[in-house]
């Protein structure tokens, strides 16, 4: 009996009004209860659409999503929801502005008749207390907090139904830099006290690899590079991987790459290039890279990564 929980991701093409747009193309994924597993790469790549067919809030063309061991589509609607939560990038535009803290907070208890009306307000308070705001905080409106604030307090949200699994996007990209900090802190805190699952969606590697266990990074809807946090930051393989890091400045500068810069527009995913989809903007391609498309092979570093400079086949 498989008694972690399991949850895996095999989506392919997802049909989108008129055009076939390949969001997210044959991307496969596993992550383990209590665990993180971290979405990195530029907007548009299909992170975003990832996590929504992940939640189940979009549908996949092919393939599915496994969940606890079964399929998404057979899960019953309202205890999906309680399972799985997400938050989102802007607190401000998800938290109706004229509802007080406490009642956004205590909203989906009252959608799913959890508990005595008495008891929902204990739990929000305990909620409140949880992300590190104070019982008087239930009594205020989203305008009056700072972004950390919303952002704590869509986190209480979320915690209400006691959910299995969060997936973040970008929760942190509307936030000061020290915020962002005390934001992964109080995630890192959550997920060790109530053995939370997260998918943690972001265009900055450095963000993704503090709070994940394994981090995939997406460039066109597809994974270009996937392994260790660690590893992964350390020792970087894909030229993608390379350029996202050098982008990022690092607390010991001995350590900093030269930025790599990338040259060039994402392209279309409406129109992907032929060949290794990274060709047109890659430092490092080669003529094979213009006919096929490389697979994701793995490496002795533990880390899985789709390059024609690390396979012959
Ligand atoms: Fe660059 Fe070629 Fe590797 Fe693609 S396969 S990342 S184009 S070197
Ligand atoms: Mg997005």
């Amino acid at each position: 009996i498989n008694v972690t929980k399991h949850f895996k991701v095999r989506s392919g093409m997802l049909g989108l009004q008129a055009g076939t747009v390949r969001a997210v193309d044959g991307v496969s994924l596993t992550v383990n209860k209590g665990e993180t597993l971290g979405l990195v790469g530029e907007s548009g790549c299909g992170k975003s659409t990832l996590a929504k067919c992940i939640m189940g809030l979009e549908s996949v063309t092919s393939g599915e999503v496994v969940f606890k061991g079964r399929s998404l589509s057979s899960w019953d609607e309202k205890k999906l929801r309680r399972n799985m939560q997400m938050v989102f990038q802007d607190p401000y535009s998800s938290l109706n502005p004229r509802q007080k803290i406490g009642s956004i907070i205590r909203e989906s208890l009252d959608i799913h008749h959890i508990g005595t009306k008495e008891e929902r307000k204990e739990k929000v308070i305990e909620l409140l207390r949880l992300v590190g705001l104070r019982q008087e905080h239930g009594q205020r409106y989203p305008h009056e907090f700072s972004g950390g604030q919303r952002q704590r307090v869509a986190v209480a949200r979320t915690l209400a139904l006691d959910p299995d699994l969060v997936v973040c996007d970008e929760p942190l990209s509307a936030l000061d830099v020290s915020v962002q900090a005390q934001v992964i802190g109080l995630l890192k805190d959550l997920q060790t006290r109530f053995d939370l699952t997260y998918v943690f969606i972001s265009h900055d590697l450095s963000v993704v690899s503090h709070i994940s266990d394994t981090v995939a990074v997406m460039y066109l809807g597809r994974i270009m590079e996937i392994g260790p946090s660690e590893t992964l930051f350390a020792d970087p393989k894909h030229p993608y991987t390379k350029a996202l890091l050098s982008a990022v400045l690092l607390p010991d500068p001995t350590r900093q790459a030269e930025r790599i810069a990338l040259t060039g527009d994402l392209p279309s995913p409406m129109n992907p290039p032929s060949g290794c989809p990274f060709h047109p903007r890659c430092p490092e391609a080669f003529d094979k890279c213009r006919r096929g498309r490389p697979n994701l092979m793995p490496l002795d570093t533990g880390v899985k990564t789709a390059c024609w400079l690390y396979g012959s086949e």
